[in-house]
């Protein structure tokens, strides 16, 4: 059962001194009651209070880490069922299976779309988590030989090492070395030999099971054994199944706190369909509903590159916006003749902008005013994007150290505000600036200082 704060209080030292960098105790307790912040974070608590305290307050689904160190993937962490709810904490990892039956070209073909398939969108890089490697032959030398190959290709990828001889895991895995693998493939009657291979390598463990109700029995055995980290694989091959498994996975971890189920799932659309489109159709549903890894059965752009998005979108806090840092970027390498133009610190305005902006080839200086991640005409209808505190801000940044002229462009949609502005900001003539930002390029070519 989950602790209060007030409960968590209690255990604290209650010196109030904000090295957990949060002003008191009380604060801290409801933060990590909340799943907010980590019990570890204060450095006055007892190992004892912590493991105490760690355990009561552990998300209903375990969070599981592929890798060592900063270079990890995490999955599962979570707590709720929806995302409105709170918000979902780790986004599902995409991944690609390689097998020993394939040839080198296919293999190599996905290792390579594993590294060139990466896109940047609001300053965040996306692409592919994960490399799954199969032990299809349940031939040690050859599985080793292929671990070692998506090592060696993919510097970055997180490897899933599935095969049902634990010893050949153990081989593979102690070739991942730090890069510490998901090992997967256990089932009832290897559950043992599994559950000390994993123990000896230090890896999360992935349940191979028939059906849900298999699943749970691996799990029970698999926790009995001691271990901790799992991963699950309820057996489901067909869209049906593995949504319902999924969803009742995810429900009983969360409402009825039953442990066996609550770990992350890897889910294998790869397995599922032998048609492209179907299968991003079930890796799309998948990734709104709760697997922890979806493993593809290859990687192309104009599959993955949705399937990002989508991920973007669904594992984006919903409380908390999006926002760059309140500053003066600079654009192609901009000088005092250049043009000023400001906006929201909204960060899909920001990238939209200054994309634009970087697309005309206009030397520019872009002001980014902080609206706490509003857009223009929310911040501006909330207060926060009015003329005295862009007067304000215009000040606090010193651009006017960085340009001869006194002239700023604002978004269009904050022209009824130019007489206010100009009226806060003596000597500067404002300029309406295009409604949208693809407009800009046209607008800043043709822009000239007023004189
Ligand atoms: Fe309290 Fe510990 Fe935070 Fe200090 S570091 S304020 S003692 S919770």
């Amino acid at each position: 059962m989950a602790l209060t704060g007030i409960q968590i209080l209690k255990m604290l030292p209650k010196k109030n001194c904000g090295e957990c960098e949060i002003p008191t105790c009380l604060a801290f307790a409801m933060k990590v009651a909340a799943g907010q912040a980590e019990i570890g974070e204060c450095p006055y608590v007892s190992d004892e209070v912590k493991e105490q305290i760690g355990e009561a307050s552990a998300p209903p689904i375990r969070t599981i880490k592929l890798g060592t160190g900063e270079d990890t993937f995490t999955m599962g962490g979570e707590t709720c069922l929806y995302r409105h709810e709170k918000r979902f904490e780790n986004f599902t990892g995409l991944g690609v299976l390689v097998t020993t039956e394939m040839a080198d070209s296919d293999v190599e073909g996905r290792i390579e779309r594993f590294n060139s398939l990466r896109y940047e969108r609001v300053g965040v890089e996306m692409k592919a988590d994960v490399i799954a490697v199969k032990d299809a032959k349940g031939d040690e030398g050859t599985f080793v030989a292929l671990t070692q190959k998506v090592l060696d290709g993919a510097k970055d990828a997180k490897l899933v090492l599935i095969s049902d001889n634990a010893s050949n895991l153990t081989a593979a895995a102690k070739a991942c070395g730090d890069r510490k693998p998901l090992l997967f493939g256990a089932t009832l009657d290897n559950a043992a030999d599994m559950a000390s291979a994993a123990k000896d390598c230090g890896c999360a463990l992935g349940v191979q099971g028939s059906n849900l109700d298999n699943a749970v029995e691996i799990s029970e055995k698999l926790i009995g054994e001691g271990l901790k980290d799992l991963a699950i694989d309820t057996g489901a091959r067909t869209m049906r199944a593995a949504l319902e498994d999924n969803i009742v996975a995810r429900k009983a971890a969360v409402t009825k706190k039953f442990k066996p189920l609550g770990f992350p799932t890897v889910t294998f659309p790869c397995e599922m369909t032998d048609d492209p489109l179907m299968e991003a159709m079930i890796s799309s549903m998948l990734i709104a509903k709760y697997a922890g890894i979806v493993i593809l059965s290859d990687l192309q752009g104009d599959i993955l590159f949705p399937l990002f998005l989508e991920r973007l979108n669904i594992f984006t806090d919903p409380q908390r916006p999006m926002v760059v840092e309140e500053d003066v970027y600079s654009v192609n390498g901009p000088g005092e003749d250049s043009p000023v133009i400001i906006t929201c610190n909204f960060s899909l305005t920001y990238f939209i902008v200054s994309g634009e902006i970087e697309g005309s080839k206009v030397p520019s200086w872009l002001l980014i005013k902080d609206t706490e991640g509003l857009s223009v005409l929310t911040a501006w209808a909330a207060g926060k994007f009015g003329a005295d505190l862009i007067a304000q801000f215009m000040k606090k940044s010193a651009i006017e150290d960085k340009v001869k002229h006194r002239e700023l462009i604002i978004p269009g949609y904050l022209a009824s505000m130019k007489g206010e502005l100009e009226e806060e900001l003596p000597g500067w003539t404002i300029t309406i600036g295009p409604r949208e930002a693809g407009h800009l390029p046209a607008f800043l070519k043709e822009w000239k200082p007023a004189a």
